[in-house]
């Protein structure tokens, strides 16, 4: 299935919780939850009884928005989580918060996921000094993903480079604003991983 291109404020009213797919706004008061918090669509105020099925796809639905996945790359991560020996719902969560996408928007060099698939995309990111293009590339414990020298002075990365220097990331990563880079110093355990989403509901939608 493709990747949605609609409006994105659509996904969070829909789904009755804020997603943050659109950068900075998500944190105004112009964000759409927070000055019409409905479901989208002629009948959005209508209260309707989900069945222990709908709970689940909701909350499948709910995550796979969040980090912004088509079903099939959704369902792939998931496949390989459930592999590996320890629990299913922490490691599928970690597997997604490790791609480099989420990495360089949680060091924040970029507003949001989507852009930071896009920046990756383009070749402005190094690994390890290394090059590397690929958004759902998954990151290890002591990696460091740095800005290009040849991208620094891109706009909107530099830009995003001066709004992280202020912010505070998750305590798994460690920015250096000045450098244009980050570092992952472990693996994020579950109190560090900021989702709104119950997995384990998204573990038993699989397991049906
Ligand atoms: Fe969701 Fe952000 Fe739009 Fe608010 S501004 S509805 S959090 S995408």
């Amino acid at each position: 299935m493709s990747r949605y291109t609609g409006p994105v404020c659509r996904l969070c009213r829909a789904e009755g919780t804020k997603l943050f797919l659109k950068g900075d706004r998500c944190y105004t008061e112009r964000c759409a939850m927070a000055k019409r918090n409905s479901k989208p669509g002629q009948h959005g105020t209508r209260r309707t009884k989900t069945s222990e099925y709908g709970l689940r796809l909701r909350e499948k639905q709910k995550l796979r928005r969040f980090y912004g996945l088509n079903e099939s790359q959704f369902a792939q991560i998931y496949e390989k989580a459930a592999a590996m020996p320890g629990q299913t719902g922490h490691d599928f969560l970690q597997l997604l918060e490790r791609r480099l996408d989420n990495v360089v928007y949680r060091l924040g060099l970029a507003v949001s996921r989507r852009q930071a698939r896009e920046l990756v995309r383009h070749g402005h990111f190094l690994v390890n000094g290394r090059k590397l293009d690929i958004p759902s590339a998954v990151l290890r414990a002591g990696d460091v993903v740095s800005v290009r020298e040849k991208s620094r002075d891109v706009a909107v990365l530099k830009g995003n480079a001066e709004v992280a220097a202020s912010r505070a990331v998750p305590a798994w990563l460690e920015i250096n604003g000045e450098a244009m880079s980050g570092r992952v110093v472990t693996l994020p355990v579950r109190e560090q991983i900021e989702v709104p989403v119950n997995e384990q509901l998204v573990v038993e939608f699989y397991a049906r």
